[in-house]
């Protein structure tokens, strides 16, 4: 008895694309094959989040496989240091690949494909210069012209191209090019080059080989010989898709891989190509690409971005054929909101200011809820006591209207413990407040509160003598706004994007394990980690979306 295919319900297009091919027969769900194609030439990004969103997504959802390809045919640029990194990034997100390849893997039937190709009389052998071909590749509205060396025969080719693989020319005195057609509209399939001489070394294959391939004609060779049935990629590979048939069908691939594009990520305030990201490394305008400032995958997780979090957020954006824009407020708030979840709140002082209770002796411990949001997380103890600190912003000789924090004979409720009155401060010989001076009303503590008194304010704060220091770190955007979209990045940076203070902590953050995230009250989401001896405090993201409003 023949089975019946359950397809499952497409959610974007290029579900609904796959889901034709599997109506049609072309294959079966669990046979579904993509690739997450990074080439090892920098480190991954928010946006290749996306692309192994949709590469590992979907092959997840069919039952299929994903490979973790490198795009290795450019070896001048290539590293080892970038591989490493990049497997590193991909497990950090949460993906497998079924099986690690790299294009300089394929290169022998890659070039035996070209010598097919060349007898076949698909490929020549070119003289011309890299300027002289895009001299006369022509333009959108005018053909090209043809290169004079056109009519070589394949034999002629074929002797030319050994020649080519044994070092006989320096790099760019020949090349390779597909005999298509000068006067085709997409410029891309004038007689494109695909194979150019370049003696480097390469780091994987080393000196085997002078010639290399290049992108548009091994992609598709390579995709192929994986199996890969779908090969999703970003739109700016649309025009180059007829290529990649052409390669397809004229090496009688069967079946062949189908190519659909979809939109790249852009986040506003956001650099995402990995050639100004290097720029902002090599520059020192940040500590490296795991700055927590970077938009690499290593700079979030250095930040204490969970990875569920970044996956929530490409799910939640979605795929689209439509290039789009997204705000950075955006994706800030996907983080915001899985970590009001999960993690635990705590206090910390960002700029302390102590605070005296004047009629306060002894000490008591009071309780906190972990994480108001999640019944199960239990409490923590806090010591009270007659000296504290607050965050310096929590009081004010001179209050706006409104302002229901600490002011002259104001109130305000010291969070979870009691009401206090502000009844004078110290200052120091240039007037500086350095102490705030209040009594306590006995009858008002948390929970059991019989005094009557009404306190709009409720402030955070941590108790002077059972505290620690910490280092507390806050980041803005690396850019400023995007009304400067148009101009080059380095006019746009934001020079105040990492700003350092004196703070204090309570005990229980200096006890948490490295990288714990915590929602400090009132203050932000921080991740704690220690350098030698000192407490850092390092903000994953604000509180509240300040972005918009700076
Ligand atoms: P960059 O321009 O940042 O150097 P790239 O496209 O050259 O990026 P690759 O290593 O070639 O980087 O990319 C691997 C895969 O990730 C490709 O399929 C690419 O299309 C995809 N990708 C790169 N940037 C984005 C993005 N911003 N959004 C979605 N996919 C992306
Ligand atoms: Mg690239």
């Amino acid at each position: 008895m023949e089975e019946k295919t359950v397809i499952p319900e497409a959610t974007n297009f290029i579900e609904q694309i796959i889901n034709e091919d599997i109506a049609a027969g072309k294959l079966r769900p669990e046979q579904v094959q993509t690739r997450f194609p990074p080439e090892p030439n920098g480190y991954l990004h928010v946006g290749h989040a996306k692309s192994m969103f949709v590469n590992f997504g979907t092959a997840l959802k069919y039952g299929g496989k994903c490979n973790l390809f490198f795009d290795d045919t450019n070896p001048s640029k290539e590293k080892t240091e970038f591989v490493d990194a990049i497997r590193a990034d991909i497990h950090w997100l949460g993906y497998e690949w079924a099986r690690e390849c790299y294009a300089s893997d394929f290169f022998d039937t890659i070039y035996e494909f070209a010598e097919r190709l060349i007898l076949e009389g698909k490929a020549f052998v070119c003289d011309l210069s890299a300027e002289e071909i895009k001299n006369t590749r022509g333009t959108l509205t005018e053909p090209g012209i043809e290169s004079p060396y056109r009519g070589r025969t394949p034999e002629e080719n074929l002797k030319l191209f050994r020649e080519m693989k044994a070092g006989k020319y320096a790099d760019g005195e020949k090349c390779l090019r597909a005999k298509l057609d000068m006067a085709a509209p997409n410029v891309n399939m004038r007689d494109p080059v695909i194979y150019r001489i370049l003696h480097a070394t390469h780091h994987r294959t080393g000196d085997k080989w002078c010639i290399y391939p290049m992108y548009d004609y091994a992609h598709p060779i390579c995709d192929y010989l994986q199996g890969v049935t779908h090969s999703l990629c970003t739109l700016e590979f649309e025009d180059h898709r007829p290529l990649y048939d052409w390669v397809g069908i004229s090496l009688g691939f069967d079946p062949k891989p189908r190519q659909i594009e979809f939109a790249r990520l852009n986040i506003t305030n956001t650099v995402m190509s990995k050639r100004y990201l290097k720029k902002l490394v090599e520059e020192g305008k940040v500590h490296g690409w795991d700055d927590p400032r970077m938009p690499t995958l290593s700079g979030l997780r250095n930040r204490g971005i969970p990875a569920a979090a970044v996956r929530d957020f490409c799910a939640r954006i979605g795929i689209a054929k439509a290039q789009s824009e997204c705000e950075y407020s955006y994706f800030e708030a996907c983080v915001r909101e899985y970590l009001n979840a999960h993690a635990e709140r705590a206090m910390g002082i960002v700029d302390p200011l102590p605070l005296t209770i004047t009629n306060y002796e002894g000490e008591e411990e009071l309780d906190f809820d972990k994480n108001p949001t999640d019944e199960g997380a239990g409490t923590r103890r806090v010591k009270f006591g007659k000296h504290l600190l607050i965050e310096r912003s929590d009081f004010s000789l001179d209050p706006p209207p409104k302002y229901f924090r600490l002011k002259k004979d104001g109130v305000v409720r010291l969070k979870n413990a009691y009401i206090v009155r502000c009844d004078g401060w110290n200052t120091d010989e240039n007037g500086n407040v350095t102490e705030v001076l209040c009594s306590y009303i006995p009858e008002s503590r948390s929970g059991s509160d019989t005094s009557g008194i009404k306190a709009k304010g409720v402030i955070q704060w941590v108790n002077a003598e059972a505290c620690v220091p910490a280092e507390v770190r806050q980041y803005e955007s690396l850019l400023r706004d995007a009304d400067y979209a148009g101009q080059d990045f380095s006019e746009r940076m934001n020079e105040n994007s990492e700003r350092i203070f004196a703070g204090a902590a309570e005990p229980y953050l200096a006890e948490a394990a490295e990288g714990t995230p915590f929602q400090l009250l009132r203050t932000g989401y921080y991740k704690t980690c220690t350098e030698g001896e000192k407490l850092v405090l390092s903000e994953i993201v604000s509180l509240k979306d300040n972005f918009n409003k700076k």
